[in-house]
């Protein structure tokens, strides 16, 4: 069993969607030069009991003022500034990472009545909002000497072709079965 003293830091612990919602609020964060370090990921029911504990009938301060966190349904983390001595003082840092979270559709605990400032949290509904650097032009391909248009995304520097204007070319009829999420890497 887990140390109940010890937290859980890997992000592979978060759920699939969270762990797509915590890497893309990272590589944003990346992007805007804020050094962000994650402290906390998965909390077990057992470490949420024993941290509500403490400043009630356990010495300390109090930390947190639920038994009912999303922590432990694998769906939020707590963030620090990865700087010694600064990791919760700059509270502009904070407010910085907050503004990335709400651009992706992520809870922040710093707009909490009570604010949680570290903690960012997502519900099972949450989506990856579409990427702002995706380009989408009309484009013409060459297939078996025939010329195609066809819609070309360009996109982290390759071009991709939507497969159901691909098929079109070549004749093919395709429709959509459903899709799941998939992590980026
Ligand atoms: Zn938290």
């Amino acid at each position: 069993m887990s140390d109940i003293t010890k937290a859980c830091r890997d992000i592979k612990e978060l759920s699939p969607l969270a762990q797509i919602a915590c890497n893309l609020f990272l590589d944003e964060c990346k992007k805007a030069g804020l050094n962000v370090c994650i402290t906390e990921t998965y909390r077990p029911q057992n470490r949420q009991n024993w941290l509500y504990e403490q400043g009630r009938t356990r010495a300390g301060n109090i930390v947190t003022w639920t038994k009912n966190s999303r922590h432990t349904g694998r769906m939020a983390w707590d963030i620090c500034k990865n700087v010694r001595g600064q990791e919760y003082s700059d509270s502009a840092f904070f407010n910085k990472c907050g503004e990335i979270a709400k651009g992706l559709g992520i809870t922040w605990g710093g707009t909490w009545s009570t604010p949680d400032k570290p903690h960012f949290e997502i519900t099972a509904n949450w989506k990856a909002p579409k990427q702002e650097d995706e380009m989408v032009e009309q484009g013409t391909i060459i297939v078996d000497g025939k010329e195609c248009k066809v819609d070309m995304i360009r996109k982290d520097g390759i071009t991709y072709i939507k497969t159901r204007d691909f098929a079109n070319v070549l004749g093919l009829k395709v429709s959509n079965k459903g899709s799941i999420p998939v992590l980026k890497r």
